[in-house]
């Protein structure tokens, strides 16, 4: 009994004492936890803030000997071309001011305890260095080691390291907080380095924004001064060729040469910032280029032999038919050629000599002139560049526009010079060269010079003065119409569709006669195409169709076509055709004339014209009492050019575009007149700065003084 208590004794004792056991431990994982959650909270606290690896490492350093009670501190970070680790921040007795190692060392990964933590990407305590062969010296003997890894994405990005002269000094807590450091510290640097990125991207899209902006103002800058230049140059122009009919002194002769110079500058200039926005484009017509280049070369030969220099050119014989822009070409010849000779004395001989070979033209121009430098030569083909010898010669916007040219055909240009010696211009053009019967000429007749107007006799000059466009691919039938009808009217060919709806929106014929059948556009779109455009809409159109085409003489009624014309067709019965039109345009004005007098509210409107009328009428009536308004600025807000305006208004009216203006201004006086305005202020308000010349143009439109109505 007694031995059985004394069992059952030592049992419960030995349990009370495991439990206690139990319990002391659960108390010291505790304390390692709250010791841990302390670590994180003061480390995450002291990190909170930190923009820069640098100032996170150079924190976390200090940390741990502040904190952990080490006496010193290291981070390694890995670069990873040549898989060293570098010190990047060291605190603790030998580095005792932040940001200043004493003595940085590189570690080569695998080298080491830290290089062996890097390899192997875990941690490691070393209680006793010295009877660890992976430890390496690096001044003073320590006796104990403790290096982590830093870890991204899997990826190491460093070590942690701290060394101590005391054996045993690092214990598994140290190594726990280390770790838990190493991850804090990996989660800030990933943090940081994402929003590095992303600012950098940000920076990187802000200036990429501004130049573009930039660049923006810039050409639309060019653009703007360019086109303001252009229009007094050429009135200044103009008069200067009155002036030179009448007589021809030096002075005018200075003047012209000087007007052409600088519009050329200016017209270079504007071609130059259409290419360089992407507007220009290439209008190609397939052409026998050999005949336009000895053309060419005929213009600078005259030009060259008055200042006695002397123009060879090798052109092959015979025919090359290749789809070229004459005006671009043009443009490259003539800057290449009026270089030459502009760089060349007298006597000097210059050489053209054009190539073709594989696909490929080749135009070489050879002079023997002052040559360029080495130097310059990489230069000559940038904008506004001049080279030393012959600064203040040109304008330094030749080549750049003749390369931007060359460049849009994909081709090449280049020179070689030596100075004093001559240099030669080489462009090589990509050309397919076109079999005689595949050629398709655009425009392959424009009758006579448009014949004068004479305002007072209408009839007769009046007719002449119309002008009719021919879309008909058939070339004989083409020239057979075109043959018929220059007797009394301005007439145009192109052959095929496309080109009639250019010709139509870029020069509004008073009439058009197309052909139904046709390859690429044929007549019925082009029909519905002028009709569903504003500026065409009222251009009467006659298509030509063979006897049995009844279902696509419906089709085109109902895209608008004025009217049919049966193959075969006898010029009387055109003629008439063409009357008939040209007269029904006539009484549809008087038609237009009403709905001018109404204001815009009140017109119903019927069909296309009206609306275009309406519209127009809407934008001088916003613009009633500002007398600046005129012909200019109502082109601009219905984005079209003067002519095509002019030709639109005048087609449906009996007025030019300025006095249509002036129409509606009086017509709106009239009306607030008639409501009790006083005439000072309808002259006003209808934008009228003098009210004498109010006075007089009312009268004029009227018959009678403003003052009668009021
Ligand atoms: P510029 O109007 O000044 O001639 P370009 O763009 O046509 O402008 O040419 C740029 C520069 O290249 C010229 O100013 C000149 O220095 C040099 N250059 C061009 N062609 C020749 C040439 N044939 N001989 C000598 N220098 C030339």
């Amino acid at each position: 009994m007694l031995l059985s208590i004394f069992a059952a004794t030592c049992i419960a004792l030995l349990y009370a004492i495991q439990y206690g056991e139990q319990l002391n431990r659960k108390k010291e994982a505790l304390n390692d936890a709250k010791e841990l959650e302390k670590i994180i909270h003061y480390f995450s606290n002291s990190l909170y803030g930190k923009n820069t690896v640098d100032e996170i490492l150079w924190d976390i350093t200090k940390n741990c000997v502040g904190h952990l009670g080490f006496v010193d501190c290291v981070i390694y970070i890995l670069d990873e071309r040549s898989q060293v680790l570098k010190q990047k921040a060291a605190y603790g007795n030998k580095n005792i001011r932040a940001h200043e190692i004493y003595n940085p060392i590189d570690i080569p990964v695998g080298k080491g305890i830290v290089g062996y933590v890097a390899k192997e990407g875990k941690p490691l305590l070393v209680e006793d260095t010295t009877k660890d062969t992976r430890y390496i010296i690096d001044d003073n003997s320590r006796l104990s080691e403790i290096a982590v890894p830093i870890i991204i994405k899997d990826k190491l990005i460093g070590v942690i390291d701290s060394e101590h002269p005391d054996k045993k000094f690092y214990t598994k807590k140290h190594l726990n907080a280390l770790k838990v450091i190493s991850v804090l510290c990996a989660n800030k640097i990933a943090g940081t380095l994402a929003e590095e990125e992303r600012e950098k991207a940000l920076r990187i899209k802000l200036f990429a924004d501004q130049l573009k902006e930039i660049d923006t103002l810039r050409t639309k800058l060019f653009a703007n001064i360019s086109h303001e230049l252009r229009t007094p140059l050429t009135l200044m122009k103009g008069t200067i060729e009155d002036q030179m009919e009448q007589s021809p002194a030096e002075g005018w002769k200075l003047m012209e040469s000087q007007t052409n110079k600088l519009l050329r500058l200016i017209n270079q200039l504007l071609d130059l910032t259409k290419l360089e926005s992407g507007k220009f484009q290439l209008k190609l017509e397939s052409k026998c280029i050999y005949n336009y280049i000895r053309a060419q070369v005929g213009i600078y030969t005259s030009f060259a032999t008055k200042g006695s220099i002397e123009i060879i050119s090798h052109i092959p014989e015979g025919k090359l038919y290749v789809e070229f822009d004459e005006d671009a070409m043009d443009n490259i010849l003539s800057n290449l050629m009026s270089n030459a000779i502009k760089y060349s004395s007298k006597g000097d001989k210059i050489e053209f000599i054009v190539n073709y070979k594989d696909n490929v033209l080749e135009i070489q121009v050879k002079d023997q002139g002052i040559g360029i430098n080495e130097e310059s030569l990489p230069k000559i083909f940038d904008r506004f560049y001049q080279a030393s010898n012959t600064v203040g010669i040109g304008t330094g916007l030749g080549l750049t526009l003749a390369k931007e040219l060359v460049e849009l055909y994909g081709g090449q240009i280049y020179a070689e010079s030596t100075i004093d010696k001559g240099s030669t211009f080489f462009v090589k053009l990509p050309f397919k060269r076109i079999a005689e019967d595949e050629l398709k000429p655009a425009v392959v007749y424009v009758s006579e010079k448009k014949q004068k107007r004479h305002n007072s006799n209408e009839t007769k000059n009046d007719v002449k003065d119309k002008y009719i466009l021919v879309v008909e691919d058939n070339l004989a039938l083409g020239e057979m119409i075109v043959n018929k009808l220059k007797q009394s009217y301005k007439v145009a060919h192109v052959l095929d569709g496309k080109l009639g709806v250019e010709e139509a929106k870029k020069n509004l014929p008073d009439l058009i006669i197309s052909d139904v059948m046709m390859e690429g556009l044929n007549g019925i779109e082009l029909c519905s195409q002028l009709k569903s455009y504003d500026l065409t809409s009222h251009i009467p159109i006659i298509l030509l169709t063979a006897k049995t085409d009844t279902e696509t003489k419906i089709l085109g009624l109902n895209t608008g076509a004025d009217d049919y014309l049966l193959k075969p067709f006898n010029t009387k019965e055109l003629k008439a055709r063409i009357e008939n039109l040209l007269q029904q345009r006539k009484l549809l004005k008087s038609q237009y004339k009403k709905i001018i007098d109404l204001s815009p509210s009140d017109i119903t409107i019927t069909n296309n014209e009206e609306i275009f009328v309406k519209k127009v009428i809407t934008i001088i009536e916003q613009n009633l009492d500002n007398n600046n308004f005129g012909a200019t600025e109502l082109c601009k807000s219905l984005g079209m050019s003067r002519m095509q305006l002019h030709r639109k208004i005048t087609s449906l009216t009996e007025y030019s575009t300025s006095s249509f203006i002036r129409y509606i201004r009086l017509q709106r006086a009239k009306d607030f007149l008639k409501i009790g305005e006083t005439v000072s202020q309808t002259a006003y308000k209808v934008g009228f700065n003098s009210l004498s010349y109010f006075t007089t143009a009312f009268k004029k439109q009227f018959g009678s003084l403003p003052s009668d109505f009021n």
